[in-house]
């Protein structure tokens, strides 16, 4: 098949009604539902058709074939009752396995001893210790998602045996030397605050003096003015 085109296009009656179009076209394997694009004139490459049923919910299997977005959904919420009812069953297990009536050293039930196991190579895989956070996508709660296991118990586990998470990124760090620039500007301007309070106390003394000044010039005038008119006498 080499060299040939999948997505040929194929004349169908529109959704909408009025005249047939070329449509490139995407079959359900779970229930033979179509998926339809209209084609355009110059054919884009099977990518570009697969990244828009992609994006409609498609998930591609091989050219031209996939599972619909509704059989995606189905499949999911399969996935979720029965990590839903695993879950369950390592709680009945746990629940057990700590029975008072046990052993005091009670050993863990094969199924909960192999999810921790998974639990302790996702964190290996996943886990950055030298960065001190997740790879990108990763977080306890999508470990919880994939393992069944409570974020909680993950974060317990994570915290104890990898280390806490730091959060250092540009952000964090653009965000904290923000905080400490506008501490730096509140102090320099309560210091302007003082230093124009002590500014308008020095001025008013200022303009206190030269009045004074001004009243003994006068007085001296005065004296001077009397003593003459004496002396003239
Ligand atoms: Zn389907």
């Amino acid at each position: 098949m080499a060299g040939s085109y999948p997505y040929n296009p194929i004349s169908l009656p529109q959704m909408t009604g009025g005249p047939k179009r070329p449509f490139q076209v995407i079959t359900c394997d779970e229930c033979g539902a179509m998926g339809r694009k209209i084609a355009h004139k110059s054919r884009l490459p099977p990518e570009a058709i697969e990244k828009f049923f992609r994006e409609e919910g498609w998930r591609i299997t091989r050219p031209e074939q996939g599972v619909c977005p509704a059989c995606v959904k189905k499949e999911q919420e399969e996935r979720r009752q029965k990590r839903a009812s695993k879950q369950k069953e390592s709680e009945v297990i746990m629940s057990k396995t700590f029975e008072p009536a046990k052993a005091p050293q009670p050993e863990k039930s094969p199924a909960v001893k192999a999810t921790i196991a998974e639990l302790y190579m996702m964190l290996d895989e996943y886990f950055d210790r030298v960065a001190k956070r997740y790879k990108p996508g990763w977080s306890d709660e999508i470990i919880a998602e994939k393992t069944g296991l409570s974020p909680e118990f993950i974060a317990t586990r994570r915290e104890q045996d990898f280390g806490k998470i730091e959060d250092d990124s540009i952000e964090k760090v653009l965000g904290d030397r923000l905080v400490k620039i506008c501490d730096g500007i509140e102090k320099l301007m309560s210091e302007a605050g003082e230093i124009r309070k002590l500014l308008d106390g020095a001025k008013s003394k200022l303009a206190e003096t030269e009045i004074t000044i001004c009243a003994l010039r006068l007085a001296a005038q005065t004296a001077r003015e009397a003593i003459r008119a004496r002396n003239a006498k």
